[in-house]
Formats: C-alpha cells, sequence, structure tokens
C-alpha cells in the first residue's frame, strides 16, 4: 500500500480520539468546494505547556486491534479497511511536514497488534528515533498502553512531552459491558506509575520526564453513566493522578455497530456541558456536590452550570465587585478567571461602576443581575434583562424574582 493510501486510513481512523482536539463545532469538509475542514482528521490542534496553541500530526501506527472495544472503529471484528506504518514511514512522514511547516509535532495512537509490549516498543521507538537520530525538537504526545511492560512506559516519558491512557468508561461495569478487555485498577495503576515518574524531582542531565504531563479521555453517552459519575471519575482522576486534562467525547455510532450501543450520537451540547463543569471543578473553586445536576444525574443541556448553579443558589448573590472576596467573584456568572483578576487589580485604584466593568470587556447583560458596584444594584429592571437572555439559552423566563 501506498504511504499517502496508509496516510488517509490511519489519520481518518485516528480522528475519533478527541483528547487533543478542538471539538464541539459544526462538521463540515471541504468535498463540495471552499477549503478547510471540521472533522479533525490528519492535523489537529494542541496547547502547549506555554499555552500555545501548535498543530499536529495525528495518527495511528496501525488500526488493526487484537482487543474488541465494542465503541471503537478499530476493534477485532470490525469491517474496515486495515493499515500499518512502519516505525520508519512515521519517522519520515513526522519530518516532511515538519520540515515544510505544516505540524509543529506529533500525536501517536496505534491499535494493539500481537501484544502490549509489541506496539508499545514501537511507538517508543518512533519517538526515539524522531529525538536521538533526528535531533527532533518537536512536541510529541504519546498513546500508552496501561498492560505494557513498566520500563518501555518509562522509556517512553523521556521521549514524549505527553503521555495519555484514555480511561474511555467512567467505572469497570462500563467497561465490562462495552470494552471487557480493559482493566480500571490495571489502567490506575499505570497512571500512578507515570505520575510518580512525572512529578519525580529533576536530575540535572537527565531529560524530564513527559514535562506535558498524562492526560485521558472519557466517551459520554454509549453507556448510561450520569454526568454525576462522569464528573466524578474526574475529580478522582485529576486528585489521585494529577493529571492535566481529562476530554470528553461525544458518542458517535459507527458503521456495524454493536446493539448494546445507543443509535443515535450523544449531544455535542452534552460534551461542552461537560467541559464547562469541569472547568468549574478545576478552576473556579466548585466541588463535585455543587454540580447543578438533576434527578437523573445530567447537568442540564439548555443553560451553563455556573448560571445553573447560581440560580439555585440566589442566597449566595448579589456579590459586590467593589469589596468581594476572589473565590465570591469567581462564582458570579459571566466572570471568568481572567476578568476577577482583572477586577482585583482596578479596584485597587477606585471603586468600580457598570462603566469600569465594561472598560474591562465583560458582559454586563451576564454580569449585571448578579453583582452591586458603585452604582449598580439589581433591580427589577435587570431580572427582567436576564429573563431577555434566558430564552436564549432554552431557559425561558425562569426567575423572575432573582433578588427579590
Ligand atoms: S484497544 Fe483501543 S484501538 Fe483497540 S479496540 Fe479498544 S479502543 Fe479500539
Amino acid at each position: 500500500m501506498e504511504l499517502l493510501d496508509k496516510l488517509a486510513i490511519l489519520a481518518d481512523a485516528a480522528k475519533y480520539d478527541a483528547s487533543c482536539a478542538s471539538s464541539g463545532t459544526q462538521l463540515r469538509d471541504s468535498r463540495s468546494g471552499g477549503l478547510g475542514s471540521t472533522e479533525g482528521a490528519g492535523i489537529c490542534h494542541a496547547y502547549a505547556p506555554d499555552g500555545r496553541c501548535i498543530s499536529l500530526l495525528k495518527i495511528l501506527l496501525t488500526n488493526a486491534c487484537m482487543y474488541d472495544c465494542l465503541y471503537c472503529i478499530n476493534r477485532r471484528s470490525s469491517n474496515v479497511a486495515r493499515a500499518r506504518f512502519s516505525v520508519a514511514e512515521v519517522v519520515e512522514l513526522t519530518l516532511g511536514f515538519y520540515r515544510r511547516n505544516c505540524i509543529e509535532g506529533l500525536f501517536l495512537s496505534s491499535g494493539i497488534i500481537r501484544s502490549p509490549d509489541h506496539t508499545m516498543r514501537q511507538l517508543v521507538e518512533v519517538a526515539r528515533t524522531l529525538r536521538e537520530e533526528h535531533g527532533f525538537r518537536g512536541y510529541i504526545h504519546l498513546k500508552t498502553i496501561p498492560e505494557a511492560d513498566p520500563a518501555l512506559l518509562a522509556e517512553a516519558g523521556l521521549y514524549a512531552d505527553r503521555l495519555s491512557i484514555n480511561v474511555e468508561m467512567p467505572t469497570q461495569a462500563g467497561l465490562d459491558a462495552l470494552a471487557p478487555e480493559k482493566d480500571l485498577p490495571g489502567i490506575r495503576q499505570t497512571m500512578a506509575r507515570l505520575r510518580q515518574a512525572i512529578e519525580a524531582p529533576r536530575v540535572k542531565g537527565v531529560r524530564r520526564f513527559a514535562p506535558a504531563g498524562q492526560s485521558t479521555q472519557m466517551i459520554v453517552g454509549a453507556d448510561s453513566s450520569s454526568d454525576a459519575e462522569i464528573l466524578g471519575a474526574s475529580t478522582s482522576l485529576y486528585s489521585s493522578y494529577g493529571l492535566r486534562r481529562v476530554y470528553y467525547s461525544a458518542f458517535s455510532p459507527i458503521p456495524d455497530a454493536s446493539s448494546a450501543l445507543p443509535p443515535r450520537p450523544a449531544p455535542l451540547l452534552r460534551e461542552h456541558r461537560l467541559y464547562q463543569a469541569d472547568w468549574l471543578l478545576r478552576f473556579y473553586g466548585f466541588v463535585q456536590d455543587e454540580m447543578p445536576v438533576g434527578a437523573d444525574g445530567n447537568l442540564p443541556l439548555g443553560m451553563d452550570p455556573k448560571l445553573a448553579w447560581a440560580l439555585a443558589h440566589r442566597e449566595a448573590f448579589p456579590v459586590d465587585v467593589n469589596t468581594a472576596g476572589r473565590e465570591a467573584l469567581l462564582r458570579v456568572p459571566g466572570l471568568g478567571v481572567r476578568s476577577v483578576e482583572r477586577i482585583l487589580v482596578a479596584r485597587r485604584h477606585s471603586r468600580l461602576r457598570l462603566d469600569d466593568l465594561a472598560r474591562l470587556r465583560l458582559s454586563l447583560a451576564k454580569v449585571q443581575p448578579f453583582v452591586v458596584a458603585a452604582d449598580h444594584v439589581p433591580r427589577v429592571t435587570d431580572s427582567v434583562r436576564l429573563e431577555c437572555v434566558l430564552p436564549r439559552l432554552g431557559r425561558p423566563g425562569a426567575q423572575l424574582e432573582l433578588f427579590h
């Protein structure tokens, strides 16, 4: 098979892994004209530790796999064309795209062939060849196979910037139903080992182990797990293994799917709400029990979880932007981490008025009903304005009586 034919198959097969890609937008491609695609095959974007957005060649080493995870297009029983790159081919492609300035790094994953050790050894060999034989300084993200020999994982971390293991389902029951060959305790044990190496004190002259840390992905909506269960699993993964990111990937049906899977895709909005909740847990001081889940354990789809929390906790508002602490300000809908920092700095010099907040580039429509400023106390008119905002969020006229 020609290299380009392999690339077409193995870049397309890699697009199902959302753990480095932008997601949540419309599907578009250029088959009927125009330029570009949002389908995430071939080149994806990731964020470097310093916050830069970088382009990565995103491919699988092979889409053949000895496992049979029902949600996966590459599973053993799937009826798809198979291809396999050699180590030299992946190295050649990466260097070729890199020299032509198309990419800044490589995201390499793989189906499992022959054995976890055999596959992991090949992934490591790609990274080693790039680093040691070609002096490649670009970003490398390697998928890690938890069942592989710990010595291979230790070697992978010396060449890769980031390592990741996908847990895919939040519970072992979910894995038992859809991916019986996967073992959650084994995955967690490997994550613990990686954490230890990532956080080990630096030794002068020794390459730092996976400096961009480790991440994982969970599929949303392939099993019956609720948002509360998914966020519970994420919270535990962040705190136990110091993960940099948990990525959420809304389930989309695959060809010849098992009847154990839902026939329809999970709403992309659900994935988006989980990301918003994840940020509240990591950066806004919320704890898992505060997530505004309904009786079914799911977040409301029609409203961002921070607004939903605020509407359910009217006693916490209004918050005075001139006196409130950072924690209280972070809970105000419409205020992000950066805008809170800007408020804390700006109020050292004068008492803030609504105009000052507008100059800080905040959305007054969102913020006004929840804050007190030097020239503003929320009144009925603000509640009415909020009522105007809410129908756009899919929740018409929910609380005219916010503060009154
Ligand atoms: S091990 Fe990975 S590639 Fe293989 S079937 Fe499962 S999810 Fe797919």
